[in-house]
């Protein structure tokens, strides 16, 4: 049922890769004049005047160790973005393939749909924020390439329910998209360990929301190694660049703090949630499974005024399908939701 080959977009199939100095040779050498480099080194003590090596592999090796993934089932791209980009540009010819998302989620897979002019079809989650599984499958045709499953959904901060997503897994011969971003908030387990079950599976994760490095723009991607082989194919030569690389390799050394913020912004979550639940301004708090949360307020786009009128920034997702009158807001460290809460008590 699923044929790799049939899902590919001709122009990609046939494409010749750039080849890089650094790929041309494999050996053993100590004097480099094959890139056009300067020789003398950098303003920065000497530091990346070399090209940086194009498929991370140090990056990801220790990625591996972390997530239990061998390092061929792994991408890394400039930002989650850069992934979703590459995912349409190998996949969908434009004015002819199509792709569905499912509203209220990340903007980012319907503005990247945009760019490269390929149709969106939108099946707008249930009420309850899970996934409408009969509506995502009596939507595929045979155009339909990806689908875009957000878990922990973004704005709405729940998991989708795992048999759903296996549903869909196992009735599409297309690419399944799982965007974990959340994942290290929530009790559900990842999709990453599931690579040899579907070989449609595609799940993406990034070290821009647990791991604090959202500058870096380092967006993960796990797949099998024949569509990792399409994304390295495609990919520009050199999308990560060394400062990325080696900070990432010394902020993957901290998995015990990051652990400990997790844990911490869990627990604040849970407090925040049961503060402001009672005010008489909120009618609905949405459960999440994120370091975030959406809540439905009688006058959003009021508290929202008067939050950023005092320096706080929420964001407003009224306009968004089902999110009337909501506001999605992060968890801050525990001083920062301490304002917050002071904020809404005086409101009103
Ligand atoms: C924040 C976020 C990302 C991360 O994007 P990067 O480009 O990796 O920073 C991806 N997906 C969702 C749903 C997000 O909310």
């Amino acid at each position: 049922m699923f044929d790799l080959n049939n899902l590919i977009r001709d122009n990609i199939k046939t494409l010749k890769p750039y080849s890089s100095a650094r790929h041309e040779f494999t050996g053993k050498a100590s004097v480099f004049l094959d890139a056009n480099e300067n020789p003398y080194g950098s303003p920065l003590a000497d530091k990346f005047n070399r090209y940086p090596d194009p498929l991370q592999w140090q990056l990801k090796f220790q990625l591996a160790r972390i997530k239990g993934v061998p390092a061929e089932n792994i991408f890394v791209g400039n930002g989650s973005d850069e992934v979703i980009d590459l995912a349409y540009r190998i996949f969908c010819t434009p004015e002819k393939d199509n792709v569905i998302v499912c509203p209220p989620t990340y903007g980012m897979y319907e503005v990247s749909g945009n760019i490269n002019d390929v149709e969106i079809k939108k099946v707008n989650l249930t009420s309850d924020f899970q996934l409408d599984v009969e509506g995502v499958l009596s939507a595929i045709d045979s155009h339909t390439k990806l689908i875009f499953i957000c878990s922990p959904n973004n704005p709405t901060g729940n998991n989708m329910h795992r048999e759903d997503v296996e549903m869909i897994l196992n009735n599409f011969s297309g690419i399944v998209i799982i965007d974990e971003a959340y994942i290290n908030y929530s009790k559900q387990k990842t999709f990453i360990q599931e690579l040899t079950e579907y070989p449609n599976l595609l799940v993406m994760q990034t070290l821009s929301k647990a791991w604090g490095l959202a500058a870096l723009r380092l967006g993960l991607c796990y797949a099998s190694i024949d569509i990792i082989d399409l994304f390295n194919k495609v990919k520009p030569p050199y999308n990560i660049n060394d400062a990325s690389q080696q900070l990432a390799l010394e902020a993957l050394e901290g998995t015990d703090l990051i652990n400990k913020w997790i844990t911490a912004s869990v627990e604040q979550k849970e407090m925040v949630i049961k503060v402001v639940a009672v005010f008489n301004f909120v009618e609905k708090i949405y459960p999440s499974d994120a370091n975030f949360f959406l809540m439905k307020v009688k006058d959003a786009f009021k508290l929202y005024n008067y939050l950023s009128e005092n320096e706080v920034v929420v964001r407003n997702r009224s306009n968004y399908p089902g999110c009337d009158n909501c506001l999605r807001i992060t968890i801050g460290t525990p001083e920062e939701n301490k304002q917050l809460i002071n904020l809404l008590k005086s409101y009103e």
